[in-house]
């Protein structure tokens, strides 16, 4: 059963097999055809986001092959990692992102795009149901159908609100370029209300207490960029209400930054003990209203601070169109579509997600392995040599890499001492017993597999993947052996997405970041901050934001942030 999991090309025969399915599509080719009499038509590729994920993905893929669509409510990328520098005018909203269509032209032009939202996939039938903001058709509804051989999903997350009351209508969100523009404008509106006359001096206080609620790494850096932005800009502007400035974070957890190694996280607190940026571990916000916000404390119960402005940070959730897909397709009790370590959503055929909206599911991850040991023992004869037992061990690796660094993290060690102890073959029944030992201490990898970050990191190499797996498509049609290793076990053609982690930053203000990178490896001061300022500058997606954002930054550093409410 294993040997005949789907693959992408079984996945292309299968199409080309139930004949197209859609008279539209069926027409289309039609058209193509009599264009090209003797060419088979290119199949569709539809991708709907142009987050990380999906521009990642069209930026790679051979667009010579397919006939890529796009189809995205924004007609740009934009650089997330800059936004929290956006909501204080650190960096200018335009320096972070770059019109898709600049990315689709420098590809020779051959990928459509329409700026639309898709609201419902049509799994069965192979087609999406958009709708555009900007234009109306014959309906007069904006409303259009798009049909796909391969469809792509990258449209990411929204945020959590958890279904806190008074979220929605109170607090910003910082997930979007217009949320930071919202916020900038925000934060000043805070401060020349605080100045206006007539105002009690508790008011002012209210309207310039500034709460993010989420110890994250984005609450906790966007508390760093506002708590510079007063401290280096708005204090000379507005010398009299400057020492009734207050931001709070406010944290469910028992400290921020926990997803850092603990020395970070350590140096985040103390530095914004010492910032004076008050840090409310261990309090859950269950209420907001416009004026204050409720929140849980295991010791202390129910208390309420007033605030004047909120930033709701406190992770991602599952946007519509997702959910409704995911009901459609048997994931309805699932947070984000699962994938198979191929990046297809499980159980639904040319349909792949990437990204924030994905999570590589890795649910079969134990009977994979189990079935891999079964298969081990070709001769059926009860017992496994040492040499099989490391084929199925470097199998599992190939298939798993998460499993393969857990056994050189962590010694799994019971396996391993059976091979190495074993001077002859190993009865099947004691490397049984094994397995048992091995299933157990495999839990602990099941769900390190599971929980890739929702990250740009990650979704940039997913979108690479599969760029480049539809690139060989034609490739592995014509040479199905497939990479070598592989093949031993008769399986896929391509090698499973392995995330590989490049580390993380923390910019804590101050001209201060901290660094988790590669091996454990931390660093944090200053000098992390010129790595971060060179690596953020070396990962813009073109010369254009690079040389805007340098510019941003250099103008910060001589004129301070501009503090126009424009
Ligand atoms: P997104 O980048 O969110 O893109 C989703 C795309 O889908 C968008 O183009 C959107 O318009 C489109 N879309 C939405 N709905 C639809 C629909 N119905 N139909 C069609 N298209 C749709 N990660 C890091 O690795 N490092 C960082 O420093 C970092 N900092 C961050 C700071 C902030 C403030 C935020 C918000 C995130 C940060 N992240 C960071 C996380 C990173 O931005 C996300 O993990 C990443 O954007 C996910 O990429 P994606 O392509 O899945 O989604």
């Amino acid at each position: 059963a294993y040997r005949h999991r789907p693959t992408f090309s079984k996945l292309v025969l299968v199409f080309a097999a139930s004949g197209g399915g859609l008279v539209a599509y069926a027409d289309a080719r039609a058209e193509v055809a009599a264009e090209s009499p003797g060419v088979a038509p290119k199949k569709k590729v539809v991708v709907l986001g142009t987050g990380w994920a999906g521009t990642t993905f069209v930026k790679n893929i051979d667009s010579s092959s397919y006939d890529v669509q796009v189809i995205s409510p924004r007609n740009y990328f934009a650089f997330t990692p800059l936004l929290p520098s956006v909501t204080c005018g650190t960096v200018e909203p335009r320096s972070i992102v770059e019109p898709i269509r600049k990315i689709i032209t420098k590809k020779g032009g051959e990928i459509k795009f329409w700026e639309a939202e898709c609201f419902k996939i049509d799994p069965e039938n192979k087609k999406v149901y958009c709708r555009s903001d900007i234009g109306t058709n014959l309906e007069g509804n904006g409303e259009f159908l798009v049909d796909y051989d391969y469809l792509v999903i990258a449209v990411g997350a929204r945020a959590n609100t958890f279904n806190t009351p008074g979220v929605v209508e109170h607090c910003h969100f910082l997930k979007e370029v217009e949320d930071a523009q919202k916020i900038r404008r925000s934060v000043m509106d805070c401060f020349e209300r605080a100045t206006l006359p007539d105002l009690d001096e508790e008011e002012r206080k209210r309207t310039l207490h500034f709460v993010v609620v989420g110890g994250g790494p984005t609450g906790v850096e966007f508390a760093a960029e506002l708590h510079d932005f007063v401290s280096e800009d708005l204090a000379k502007l507005y010398p009299t209400i400057q020492d009734l400035v207050k931001i709070t974070v406010i944290e469910h957890g028992e400290h921020i930054l926990t997803m850092f190694d603990k020395r970070i996280s350590k140096f985040a607190e103390e530095k914004f003990q010492r910032d004076g940026i008050e840090l409310k571990t261990g309090f859950k916000v269950v209420k907001v209203s416009d004026k204050t916000i409720t929140m849980e404390n295991a010791l202390h119960g129910e208390s309420s601070v007033p605030y004047g402005m909120a930033v709701w940070s406190t992770g991602i959730g599952t946007r519509p169109v997702i959910l409704d897909f995911m009901k459609q397709i048997g994931q309805g009790n699932r947070r984000a579509l699962a994938t198979d370590e191929w990046l297809r959503v499980r159980e639904c055929e040319n349909v792949c997600a990437i990204g924030d909206c994905a999570t590589m599911s890795q649910r079969k991850v134990m009977e994979d392995i189990m079935e891999i040991f079964r298969f081990a023992d070709k001769d059926n004869s009860g017992t496994l040599t040492v040499k099989e037992i490391q084929d199925v061990l470097e199998d599992i690796c190939i298939r798993y890499p998460q499993v393969e660094l857990y056994l050189k993290n962590k010694q799994m060690s019971d396996i391993v001492d059976l091979i190495k102890a074993s001077k002859g073959d190993v009865k099947k029944e004691a490397l049984e017993l094994n397995i048992e030992e091995f299933k157990n201490a495999l839990a602990n990898v099941d769900s390190l597999v599971k929980n890739l970050p929702a990250t740009a990191q990650v979704a940039a190499q997913q979108g690479n993947y599969l760029a480049r797996c539809f690139n060989r498509m034609k490739d592995s049609e014509e040479k199905p052996e497939g990479p070598q290793r592989i093949t031993k076990m008769g399986r896929h053609r391509f090698l499973p997405f392995s995330y590989k982690h490049f580390g993380q930053f923390a910019p804590l203000g101050g001209e201060q970041t901290a660094a988790q990178l590669p091996g454990d490896w931390i660093s944090i001061g200053h000098s992390t901050q010129w790595l971060w300022y060179s690596i953020y500058a070396s990962k813009q997606v073109s010369w254009r934001t690079r040389a805007l954002v340098i510019s941003d930054w250099t103008r910060r550093f001589i004129f301070g942030r501009d503090s126009s409410r424009i």
